[in-house]
């Protein structure tokens, strides 16, 4: 290959040792004797922990002749004190020689912190990106983490980070480090069988975004050439991260409706299943950009907002939601960056549909009329947020840099504003 002055030419590909299927959760004692472990914990949130897969896994662990202990306090949406408590039960509890992740985003999200902070030195922020932690690296290995996730979508099965609320800077950050990639995804669509239609509906959304931000994502030879410390986990769209992003959508074109409708069909939930896993290998590796980025001050600054299928103590717009209601316009802003990349796109979850004159409406065209069949709200106008919301928003997205730099155009506050603007309704 030759080298182009200053360009990046390396690519790099990771993703955790996957098993697949239904059953597959139930030879988790025995992947984990494998290890050579003793004590295990296993960690899950107390909604998940209702559903009572989380403490079946728990016993076929302890009969595997390993000991097992079950935490059922994981935040929904961790925050910096709801990690700190679950890593403070943990280290009081410890040593332990491997940790099982059993629910959604969340559980496994505090799960690879829990992971970080009882196999090296420190506090939470000390490992948190900066400028809102101190952004250290581990300096040790870290134990294997199997995790297990209940609903289809987060990719945190596969990724390396783990999101978290600041609570007293009032900001989402994250972790992000390779060490955090999860050991073994074990992916059992059975335990996503009972997952209301909302939830499915805007989980699908979350995995369809995950593929298409990948596959549009700035490509990786079009950054500066890193030194090898340098190199991150999100490198940009690569060639193997596409591929995986192509076939997620393919497999979102055959089974994303149905699933949502007919809730009980396993053959849907099971291509769905699949279809997460392969977002999940495509943007654990290229990275998202502006739905996701948009998606943290939509979700951040909720006011009164309720989605079916969710519990209705707090007022939330669920991720997967929150990242769908500006992906339209978002892809309708970076089309001019890859014209092709999105007429492909919107041929892949639409086969068959009929191209607009304009090519620039297709993949929105596609994506509205999707969401409008698995009854997502018609924008963030339907969530609660209107005009004079804009600049705010505009600010909170601004503070997802990391996420940013893959769009594959620059994206200013003013691009961002009439991004926004346009999604207050969609259709
Ligand atoms: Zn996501």
């Amino acid at each position: 290959m030759v080298q182009s002055g200053s360009s990046e030419t390396v690519f790099t590909y990771g993703a955790p040792q996957l098993k697949f299927g239904s059953g597959s959760s139930d030879e988790i004692g025995f992947d984990l004797s494998t290890y050579g472990v003793r004590r295990v914990l296993v960690i899950t949130d107390p909604g998940v922990a209702a559903t009572g897969h989380p403490q079946r896994i728990t016993d076929q662990v302890n009969a595997a002749g390993i000991e097992a202990v079950l935490f059922d306090r994981a935040h929904v949406e961790p925050t910096d004190e709801s990690m700190v408590e679950a890593v403070e039960f943990a280290r009081d509890g410890g040593p332990w020689d491997a940790f099982v992740a059993v629910g959604g985003g969340s559980a496994i999200d505090t799960a690879k912190a829990v992971n970080l902070l009882c196999t090296n030195p420190g506090d939470l922020l000390d490992y948190v990106n900066a400028p809102v932690g101190r952004g250290r690296a581990p300096v040790n290995r870290l134990a294997p983490l199997v995790a297990v996730p209940t609903t289809t979508g987060t990719g945190s099965e596969s990724t390396t980070v783990c999101v978290l609320d600041v609570l007293e800077q009032q900001v989402k950050s994250g972790i992000s480090h390779p060490l955090l990639r999860p050991t073994l995804a074990v992916v059992d669509p059975r335990l996503t069988l009972s997952q209301p239609a909302g939830v499915t509906a805007a989980s699908g959304m979350d995995i369809l975004c995950h593929a298409l931000e990948s596959w549009t994502a700035r490509p990786f030879d079009s950054y500066a050439r890193k030194t090898p410390e340098q190199r991150v986990p999100y490198c940009g769209a690569n060639p193997i991260a596409d591929m995986w992003s192509e076939k997620a959508m393919s497999l979102l074109a055959g089974s994303f409706r149905t699933s949502v409708h007919h809730g009980d069909d396993e053959h849907a939930r099971e291509q769905m299943a699949l279809a997460a896993t392969f977002a999940g290998m495509g943007f654990g590796n290229a990275g998202v950009h502006i739905p996701h980025a948009n998606a943290y001050p939509i979700a951040g600054r909720v006011r009164d907002f309720h989605p079916a299928g969710y519990p209705d103590d707090e007022p939330m717009v669920p991720h997967g939601m929150a990242v769908s209601l500006t992906a339209p316009e978002a892809f309708r802003f970076t089309f001019e960056a890859a014209p092709e990349r999105h007429v492909r796109a919107a041929e892949l979850l639409a086969p068959g549909a009929e191209r607009p004159d304009d090519l620039r409406d297709f993949l929105p065209g596609v994506l509205a009329d999707l969401m409008r069949d698995i009854d997502i709200p018609n924008g963030i106008g339907a969530v609660g947020y209107a005009e004079a919301d804009v600049d705010d928003l505009v600010t909170g997205t601004l503070q997802q840099q990391r996420l940013l730099a893959t769009a594959p155009r620059e994206a200013s506050a003013d691009d961002l504003a009439g991004i926004l603007r346009r999604s207050i309704e969609l259709w």
